[in-house]
């Protein structure tokens, strides 16, 4: 467990501010974001301090979806459609990220106006454009 003194979530985690906590393990912490876009709002975060997921090892990454399948279930997710939510990590401030560790959001989407709104502003492209952003990409992600 690797946590930064002055860091919000690190002293959530640590305790010295106060959390309703719904989920704990030796790499998550996951509790009641303070201002909920829907009732139940969660948020995960690794016991290990770093601003975006790309900072983060593998192991304190690995009990974060089966801690937000908990969460989920808990909150009433079946097979069916009762239940629908959103799984969100946002990591830069362009990207709407304001709190400086790595969290991710279990947003319940019990309405249409109430959990996320989402912009999806989709662009048009060709299949070469595609095929040369595919080669790009997996030279680079064999070189990892
Ligand atoms: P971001 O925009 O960085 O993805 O989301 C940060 C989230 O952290 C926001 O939803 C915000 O409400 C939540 N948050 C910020 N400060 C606190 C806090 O002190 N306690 C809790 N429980 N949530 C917080
Ligand atoms: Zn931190």
């Amino acid at each position: 467990m690797t946590l930064n003194a002055s860091c919000l979530f690190c002293r959530i985690i640590k305790g010295e501010i106060p959390s309703y906590k719904v989920f704990e393990s030796s790499k998550v912490y996951a509790f009641l974001d303070i201002n909920p876009l829907s009732e139940g709002h969660t948020l995960i975060i690794p016991k290990y301090h770093g601003a975006k997921v790309h900072e983060i090892p593998d192991e304190y990454l690995t009990d974060i979806i089966p801690a937000a399948k908990k969460i989920a279930l808990a909150l009433g997710a079946t097979p069916d459609d009762t239940f629908q939510y959103n799984l969100l990590q946002n990591n830069g401030t362009l990207a709407h990220q304001v709190v400086q560790h790595v969290h991710f959001h279990v947003i319940p989407k019990p309405t249409e106006t109430e959990g996320l709104g989402v912009g999806w502003p989709q662009k048009p492209t060709d299949f070469d454009a595609l095929k040369k952003t595919h080669e790009e990409l997996v030279k680079k992600i064999e070189a990892l």
